[in-house]
């Protein structure tokens, strides 16, 4: 498991982080050493035609599409930037079998064939039944479901592959363990090392896909991407069977979250992404509408996936447009518009990754 490494690996970064480092672009491979020296370079163009010429191997014209679907934001977990905390007064919601089925259909009738079911954590309000259930239902649908909730243990996972499950999505929002206890105050959530390991639950239960990420904002963020990499060079190494994707959000304005948070400019994002590309070529990098359509449009083609057309609250498709959202979104283009862009572009809008 990562977690038996993770601490060692944290130090020795928060101390090399410290020295000068650099990198030979012109070398066709990079290895995972070679991330300090990427994020000291600053030819970005000479790193974006490298991973454009990647990318083009190995997805093709490809932009891989997905949109998601909130089912319920009860949450027991006190994690101080989401909208949906438990401290929050909020409408709380959850949908019964019938409004999923509406928010479903609906979805289907976009052209999208990949969908991310996301809840909040609670054992009342977004049991495993209900879940696994929501799975079962929207494999009527979709060719590709992935969920993006609280951990589960690997036969949970196993059970939701048996009824359709395709993908997980599970940030560690910060590998920084003091920054982790700061900003998840209490729940199951708190618990620093069983969220880590159940990536690697999900992975041993047998999931095609997986998401693995950092909320950008809670800590470094050079630290937070170097910290990411090793992860994924773990996973590659110990389970090379699956399908990755990075993501790196930035921490948006949330329902009652006060700003406290690292700022990230765009070209810095840009220069994270590059250098993640450049170490793992054959790795989707998964950008969401949270970030605005001019950035989307700069990193459409270094990025492989991506969200279209959002709504991060509970029903906010077809049911309740005003309820909550966990976070605000910036890139508010119809999926017509966006696969209209993409093509315009030169690539190709893919809505489902497996048949
Ligand atoms: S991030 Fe997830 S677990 Fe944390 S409060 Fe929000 S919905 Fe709950």
């Amino acid at each position: 498991m990562f977690s038996k490494y993770v601490d060692n690996i944290s130090k020795y970064i928060k101390n090399e982080i410290k020295n000068k480092h650099s990198v030979n672009l012109n070398k066709e491979f990079f290895l995972i050493n070679d991330i300090f020296g990427l994020l000291e370079n600053s030819d970005l163009r000479t790193m974006a035609k490298k991973v454009i010429k990647n990318n083009k191997k190995y997805f093709g014209n490809n932009i891989f599409l997905y949109a998601p679907l909130y089912i319920s934001n009860y949450c027991i977990n006190g994690c101080k930037y989401c909208g949906f905390k438990a401290l929050n007064k909020i409408d709380r919601r959850k949908l019964n079998y019938d409004e999923i089925e509406k928010e479903l259909i609906y979805l289907k009738n976009t052209g999208i064939d990949h969908i991310l079911i996301l809840t909040g954590e609670d054992p009342i309000n977004s049991d495993f039944e209900y879940l696994n259930y929501t799975i079962i239902m929207a494999k009527k649908y979709f060719k590709e479901i992935s969920i993006e909730t609280y951990s589960l243990s690997q036969k949970e996972y196993e059970i939701l592959i048996n009824s359709g499950l395709i993908g997980v999505t599970l940030y560690q929002e910060t590998y920084d363990k003091e920054n982790y206890k700061k900003y998840h105050l209490f729940g199951p959530k708190s618990d620093y090392y069983k969220r880590l390991e159940t990536i690697e639950y999900a992975i041993k239960a047998g999931v095609r896909e997986i998401n693995i990420g950092a909320l950008l904002g809670l800590s470094n963020p050079d630290y937070e991407i170097i910290m990411l990499a090793h992860h994924m060079n773990y996973l590659l190494k110990e389970y090379p069977e699956v399908e990755y994707s990075i993501s790196f959000p930035r921490i948006k304005n949330a329902y009652n979250v006060k700003n406290e948070f690292f700022t990230i400019k765009d070209k810095r994002l840009i220069h994270y992404i590059l250098a993640l590309k450049l170490i793992f070529p054959r790795i989707h990098i998964n950008i969401s509408t949270r970030e605005n359509k001019e950035f989307r449009n700069a990193v459409l083609g270094f990025a492989t996936k991506m969200s279209v057309a959002s709504a991060t609250n509970v029903g906010g498709y077809t049911l309740y447009k005003n309820s909550t959202k966990q976070f605000e979104t910036d890139d508010n283009r119809t999926f017509e518009e966006f696969f209209d862009y993409i093509k315009k572009r030169g690539y190709y809008p893919t809505t489902v990754n497996w048949f």
